[in-house]
């Protein structure tokens, strides 16, 4: 089947067009002409957001599980078309695109399940206590409420799982929020059929137009006016520091300013403990390599930087991880936009202050292959930059003189999504150390992994303290992260039939 998207935008339940238009980049196959975004366009989408929310912000959960539910099942009737122009704009393969179409629809799912459930309401009672002494106690009640229109800004990286129907738009709709994303320009045919999706299903649901709008983009002020649009309450974002930061900043200064979580930049550091090195260094090697090249190395937690202890056997990993890193040949990158910063970042870490180079390829266009260099701990603590992320596949091994200098690079790091150790039960004692200053530097800390692959699940934490991300008390994966848009409402002496349906009863 061959799918030629149709390049409007959707707003509140109408397929908009525009004078001007802006052509898609794909990798393979033809451009598309897309309707760029427009700031009227971000206040109608906006304004119909409010409108719906005086409906779907007091759906049932059974209401807004079935929304979800059936925006998975028309997800998956357009999968063929879905994985085609994916796999078109973004250069991923088709098979990658299908795993993430998975994983989406299963995220849909599961948060349907989670709100059925109810436990994420966080219901207290405390009961009135009228003989107290000094003073009598009223009878308090407590729920999470959702919060308002939401904003979504889709990653680039992921087309399906964390753009248009993805974590962001699934947790603020299962909270009960409308949604308003703001395609990314990467991949705007795909974020027009998952628009579709939504669309059938908001349809199919008997839910108001306003419950769900898609703005093309080609135009840096719709970003910008729909942070600023008074009616927004909450905006999700996956992207670079420097766009975050300044959709974060804008959010911050509004008259009314709200939450801006953004995942930004993380270099996700290994901590590769002496008897673990001893006992399987090749191995760890290999494995890093796989992990820092899946995907072009285009993960938000992708393992950038390895710190070892000097010694033979920590060249026996570097030794390993060169090899397999050789053996990548070139991988497309989502945009050339991406290629060239990637690049960049190259340049910027080969050009270092005592850095040296392990492993030279060559790339161009939109191409990446695989970088390795290696700095002392001395120099890394010097030269701060080089703890910065470079969104492709370069690792950077630090090799440290002992355990205490290992401890001064894990207190020098900015804030991470993952911390992992390569830890042997010898190496106990060190680990031991090392995690009170891990803990205070990531959402997520791993032992004998690695950190690609964030799975979906009650327990997972996608977020950490800046620059990892901008609200280091939140989650942008799993069923934690709809407790971003909702906020605790507390009902004192309230008569049990003004309380809202969640707490009645
Ligand atoms: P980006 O440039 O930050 O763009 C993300 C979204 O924000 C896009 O919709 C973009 O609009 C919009 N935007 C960015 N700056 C803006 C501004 N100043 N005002 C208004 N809107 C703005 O990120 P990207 O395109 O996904 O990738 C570029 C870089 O981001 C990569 O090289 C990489 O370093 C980093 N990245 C990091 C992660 C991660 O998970 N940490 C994931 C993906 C990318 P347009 O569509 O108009 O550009």
């Amino acid at each position: 089947m061959n799918f030629t998207p149709h390049g409007k935008h959707l707003i509140a339940g109408d397929w908009v067009a525009g004078e001007k238009t802006f052509p898609s980049e794909p990798a393979t196959g033809p451009a598309h002409d897309f309707a760029v975004g427009t700031p009227e366009l971000v206040d109608a989408a906006c304004e119909a957001a409010e409108e719906a929310f005086w409906t779907y912000g007091y759906s049932s959960r059974a209401e807004r599980a079935k929304f979800l539910n059936t925006i998975a099942d028309e997800i998956e009737k357009r999968a063929e078309a879905i994985a085609q122009i994916g796999s078109q704009e973004t250069g991923l393969p088709e098979a990658r695109l299908n795993s993430e179409r998975g994983r989406t629809t299963g995220q849909l799912r599961l948060f349907a399940t989670h709100i059925e459930k109810g436990d994420y309401l966080d219901r207290r009672h405390d009961e009135a206590l009228p003989d107290r002494q000094p003073l009598p106690r009223p009878d308090l009640k407590m729920v999470q409420r959702p919060i308002g229109p939401v904003a979504v800004f889709g990653a680039s990286n992921f087309p399906l799982a964390f753009s248009t129907a993805g974590g962001d738009t699934a947790a603020a709709l299962a909270a009960g929020c409308p949604v308003v994303v703001k395609g990314h320009s990467a991949h705007p045919g795909t974020g027009e059929i998952v628009a579709e999706a939504i669309h059938a299903a908001r349809e199919a649901c008997g839910l108001p137009e306003g419950v769900f709008s898609l703005i093309q983009g080609g135009n840096r002020e719709v970003g910008a006016a729909l942070v600023q649009h008074p009616r927004i309450k909450a905006v999700g974002f996956t992207g670079s520091l420097g766009g975050g930061r300044a959709l974060f900043n804008l959010c911050a200064a509004r008259p009314e300013p709200i939450p801006f979580f953004g995942e930004l930049g993380s270099v996700n550091p290994m901590f590769l403990l002496p008897q673990a090195v001893a006992s399987r260094g090749a191995e760890i090697g290999k494995g890093w390599a796989a992990s820092l090249t899946m995907g072009a190395g285009q993960f938000c937690t992708n393992p950038g930087i390895a710190v070892v202890i000097d010694s033979p056997e920590a060249d026996a990993f570097i030794n390993a991880a060169k090899e397999a890193l050789g053996g990548v040949g070139p991988q497309t990158m989502l945009t050339d936009g991406i290629a060239e910063a990637y690049r960049k970042g190259r340049d910027r870490v080969a050009g270092g202050t005592g850095v040296r180079e392990l492993l030279a390829t060559s790339c161009d266009l939109r191409n990446a292959t695989p970088y390795l260099y290696e700095t002392t701990g001395e120099n890394w603590l010097a030269n701060h930059e080089l703890g910065e992320e470079v969104f492709g596949p370069l690792g950077l091994i630090v090799r440290v003189k002992d355990a205490d200098e290992m401890r001064q690079i894990a207190r020098s790091l900015d804030g991470q999504l993952t911390c992992t150790l390569h830890i042997d039960a010898g190496d106990t004692e060190l680990g031991q150390s090392l995690m009170p200053i891990l803990e205070r530097k990531a959402g997520r800390l791993l032992a004998n992994g690695f950190p690609t692959g964030v799975e979906v699940a009650d327990a997972m934490v996608h977020g950490g303290p800046y620059p990892a991300s901008t609200n280091f008390g939140a989650t942008s994966v799993g069923t934690l992260s709809i407790r971003r848009f909702l906020r605790p409402v507390c009902y004192q002496a309230m008569p049990d039939a003004l309380l809202p349906g969640d707490l009645r009863g």
